[in-house]
């Protein structure tokens, strides 16, 4: 490692954690995940757990994890549904009313901060990933963006990677209705900066001493530039090796896993403490 990757590492204070390809993928646990984020729960370094999905309730992720033997709190958990929900309560004052796609996440999410969910005269149309999608949702997005509700999404991303291979994600939603209507939407999720912002916000955070690590270089990575944190990729899940070479977005640092970078970045941490 060069100095200035060491000093990049010696910055890092506080953590946004993508879960996805970066902890585990589907249901396996990926190496190191599960140190990692007990080390930073014993050293008190602040973290969330910021994913671009808004299917799961932050106590779903809770249980998610709990059952790969990896213990957080809901407070570690940042979904783009609650990020969507938080935006909407400071831009608009509840009991808004909000039609909705999207799944239990997303639609708690809204409920919590007091969004009256609706299917006319709406103020917002808000659309998270939905695998119940229908035209008739659609259908009614689209007339309510015609008739002028700020139409909003959760999440920008194309594709869902699974067993079966990559299907439809919410970034094809948000693609229907965007050719429907004429109208882009507002995106909450990496990229955007709007999650990211409130992560750091939670921890009381600056970008100088924040680190994102991802494992997709057009959200991660990205997300993380436009707001000048240190970025990290590891190579567990979407992005590899290969791609980098190419790439517009370029990581500050990659390695092969989360294990790798806890073992580098522990190193550097005692290295402080001790001189
Ligand atoms: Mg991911």
């Amino acid at each position: 490692m060069q100095i200035a990757d060491l000093e990049k590492l010696r910055a890092i204070k506080n953590l946004i954690i993508d879960m996805d390809g970066v902890l585990y993928r589907g249901l396996e646990p990926l190496p190191g995940g599960r140190e990692f984020l007990s080390y930073l729960r014993s050293e008190g370094v602040p973290f969330i757990l910021g994913t671009n999905n808004s299917t799961l309730t932050p106590r779903q992720y809770v249980a998610k994890l709990e059952a790969m033997d990896i213990q957080i709190t809901e407070e570690h958990i940042l979904t783009s549904g609650q990020a969507t929900a938080l935006y909407l309560a400071q831009i608009a004052s509840p009991p808004a009313n909000v039609y909705a796609i999207g799944e239990e996440g997303l639609i708690s999410a809204l409920e919590e901060q007091g969004f009256v969910l609706a299917g006319q005269d709406v103020d917002f149309v808000v659309v998270g990933m939905d695998r119940q999608l229908t035209y008739e949702k659609l259908k009614i997005a689209s007339l309510a963006i015609r008739a002028g509700a700020t139409f909003i999404g959760t999440n920008p991303d194309t594709t869902l990677p699974t067993e079966e291979g990559l299907l439809p994600g919410n970034g094809a939603s948000l693609a229907a209705l965007e050719a429907a209507t004429g109208v882009s939407p507002v995106v909450i999720g990496k990229p955007q900066p709007t999650l990211l912002r409130l992560a750091m916000e939670r921890m009381k955070a600056t970008p100088d001493t924040t680190a994102i690590i991802g494992d997709r270089l057009e959200t991660d990575i990205l997300g993380g530039k436009n707001l000048g944190l240190t970025t990290i990729l590891v190579l567990t899940g979407i992005s590899h090796r290969e791609e980098l070479g190419t790439s517009a977005y370029q990581p500050d640092l990659v390695f092969d896993d989360i294990g790798r970078f806890h073992e580098a970045w522990r190193g550097e941490r005692s290295r402080r403490t001790s001189c």
